[in-house]
Order: structure tokens, then sequence, then C-alpha cells
């Protein structure tokens, strides 16, 4: 049973044209250097950067995503961006169900899904996002929680191949703080329970788990050796090579 661990970037909405081309041009070339294969490399830009970041990761082996897509096709949607058009422009990855998108656009469990089944009918692969806020850990619903987002949210044509689903506590994003490691595997084994259930046993053992919330070079090595923690979904330590390279080298 292997499953190829997978460092992502979510550089959220940061990065003009310069630094954002240079941001990846440093990861692609400091990873292109590690000769890895046993790694993936994601890097998730803002949808302004997608083409330019696509040009400076040629040839690197850094695969490029987006942070996000609308569940059509295409129509009268301003603002969105669909899967197809993120496909077509070379996307390999989406990002869906992210907790800023949970709670500043208001999105369900159920459009999470129809966004990931689209994304996923396009030719994407999705990385679905779940977590519990710090009230919900407080009173013991961490289990619960992720349980209802993952039946939620995952969408009955998920397999391995194409979904990876990244547990990210709503508490961890952006603050320093972290589960320990015990609660982080705690909670990642009962999600490979959970899309057991949903999804088969198959799925559930070769599909892969990252952990995201202030993962950073100092605590990645401990985080990404755990048994199920397939790799990591990285914020704001995606935005510095110096960091974001760390990262990729403690999956080792
Ligand atoms: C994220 O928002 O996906 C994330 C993990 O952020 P950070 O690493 O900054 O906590």
């Amino acid at each position: 049973m292997v499953r190829k661990t997978l460092i992502a970037g979510n550089w959220k909405m940061n990065g003009l044209l310069e630094e954002g081309v240079a941001l990846a041009k440093g990861v692609g070339q400091e990873f292109k250097k590690t000769g890895r294969r046993d790694c993936e490399v994601l890097v998730c830009p803002p949808f302004t950067l997608l083409s330019a970041v696509k040009k400076a990761i040629k040839g690197t082996r850094v695969a490029l995503g987006a942070q996000d897509c609308h569940f059509a096709e295409k129509g009268a949607h301003t603002g969105d961006v669909s899967p197809v058009m993120l496909k077509d422009l070379g996307c390999q990855y989406v990002i869906v169900g992210h907790s800023e998108r949970r709670t500043n656009h208001h999105e369900t469990n159920e459009l999470i899904a129809k966004k990931a089944e689209a994304a996923i009918n396009a030719g994407l692969k999705v990385i679905i996002c779940i977590g519990e806020t710090e009230a919900e850990r407080d009173s013991g619903k961490t289990i619960k929680v992720c349980t209802d987002q993952i039946m939620g949210s995952v969408p009955a044509i998920a397999t391995a191949q194409n979904t990876v689903i990244a547990y990210e506590p709503v508490w961890a994003i952006g603050t320093g703080r972290t589960p320990t490691t015990s609660e982080v595997e705690e909670v990642h084994a009962s999600i490979r329970k959970v899309i057991s259930k949903k999804l088969g046993r198959a799925n559930a053992n070769k599909m892969r788990i990252l952990y995201g919330g202030s993962m950073k070079p100092s605590n990645a090595k401990e985080l990404l050796a755990l048994p199920n923690v397939d790799g990591g979904l990285i914020g704001g330590a995606s935005l510095k090579v110096a960091d974001f390279t760390a990262i990729i080298a403690a999956s080792k």
C-alpha cells in the first residue's frame, strides 16, 4: 500500500506577477535539484498567476492547482471560474471547501460536493478540505464534525486517484498553533475509517490525507512521519522558497 506524499502550497490571495513567478521558479528549481520521485509537489497560486506560474514551473515536475472553482462548466456566473477552464489552463488540481471559503463565502458541504464532482468530471484532482473550529474541538465534536464534512462534501464519484482529503483544524490555520501529533493521527485515522465506509476499503487505503494548519519547517518532520498523514497543505510557509523547500525535505 503506497501513498505518494503530496506537499501542496496554498498561496491564498498573495502574490503579484513578479514575486509569484520568482516564488514558483525558486520552488521548481529547488525541487528539481532533489531529483525526488517519491514525493509530489503542488503550488496553488491565485487565479491571476496561474498562467505565469505554469510557465515558471515548466520542466520541474511541480504541479499546478487552483484554490477554488465553480461547479458549472460555463455560463452566467460573473467572477467565477469553471473546472473546465482550469483544466484548459493546465491545472492538475483544485482545492475545494477550504475553511476560508466555508466561512467567508458560506459554502456548504452540498455545494463543495458539487464543485468536487464537476472538477473530477473535468479531469482535475480535488483536494477537499475539512476541519473543526476551536469551539467544536473544545466541546469534543472534532470527529463528528469531520465525519459529517466528509459524508457531505466528498462526492460519490471520488476515488483515491481523483481525490485528496486535507484535514485542517480551523483554529490552527495561520495561528502558529497545531494539535499534538497524537491528536492529528487520531483524526486522520478516523477520516480513513469514514472514507472506507463511504468509498470502500481499497479507496480508503490508497487515498491521501494531508494535514494543514501552521505546518512549518520546525514541525513538518514529526507531522509528516505520522502513519496516516500523507503530506501537507501549507499556507503561510508556502510563500517562502526556503520554508516550502524545507518542508518538502522533511517529508523524506
Ligand atoms: C491553509 O490555509 O491551507 C493553511 C494550512 O494555512 P497555514 O499553513 O498558514 O496555517
